[in-house]
């Protein structure tokens, strides 16, 4: 493959705590490691960009204010960013770019913040915060991260979440689940950062890129993940 895999960082500058980041990384890493060259595009607000030439789009976590401060911004895209995930776009969005990807997170304080609603949920801010190691009983198998979150994420009844809770509190603290999945665009409170540590979740958003862009089904080379799947143990451990 010649032409770049485009990976789209959205809000670097607000949308960036306990190490998301790392995501970018671990995606970029894991293409070069296989000899596909890569294209780091960042967006953040102001920034035009036309999220259907990105292969996949990260975003991650940011407190209430940083969310205040980029809603506007992601209200604008929204049209942008629906049809970019209906035309099979992978995007991973982490804690507070994944509450605004649901539809609104009113805060502790009781202000609203208008999301997109990507996906079927809505947050609400509590008044503790959740905080702790995870392990997500998932298709990926176990994913391991590092959640911390005053907003409990309510999915709709007909809205896929990414897996089941086997330690920690994911969503809610109360359904069991955690994150959600439409289409091609995940949300998760997993930071940690979560794909450097679930190098399956990694290659998958890999492979739904590829394939969306007429690549043969297959197999991605396979790779030593002997330290990955050592940090995930060890992130499992802890409380
Ligand atoms: N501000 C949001 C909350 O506390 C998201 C926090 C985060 O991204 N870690 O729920």
């Amino acid at each position: 493959m010649t032409v770049p895999v485009v990976l789209a960082h959205l809000y670097p500058r607000r949308m960036n705590i306990y190490g998301d980041i790392g995501n970018l990384l671990a995606l970029r890493r894991r293409l070069e490691w296989r000899d596909l060259p890569v294209r780091v595009v960042t967006i953040d607000e102001g920034d035009r960009f036309d999220f259907e030439e990105a292969d996949v789009v990260v975003a991650g976590g940011g407190e209430d204010a940083s969310q205040l401060a980029i809603a506007s911004d992601l209200v604008e895209r929204g049209p942008a960013i629906h049809r970019a995930v209906a035309a099979g776009v992978a995007f991973l969005t982490v804690c507070g770019t994944y509450q605004l990807f649901g539809r609104r997170f009113v805060t502790a304080d009781g202000s609203e913040i208008p999301g997109i609603g990507v996906f079927g949920a809505e947050t609400f801010g509590g008044g503790t915060r959740m905080i702790g190691n995870v392990v997500v009983h998932s298709p990926w198998g176990d994913l391991v991260g590092f959640e911390n979150h005053s907003g409990r994420t309510r999915l709709d009844p007909d809205q896929q979440s990414l897996g089941k809770v086997r330690r920690g509190n994911g969503n809610d603290g109360e359904s069991g689940q955690e994150g959600a999945i439409t289409r091609n665009c995940l949300g998760t409170y997993l930071h940690g950062s979560v794909l450097p540590k679930n190098p399956a979740l990694a290659d998958d958003l890999i492979r739904r890129a590829l394939a969306r862009r007429g690549a043969a089904p297959q197999a991605l080379a396979s790779l030593d993940d002997t330290m990955e799947r050592q940090a995930a143990a060890a992130a499992a451990e802890r409380p």
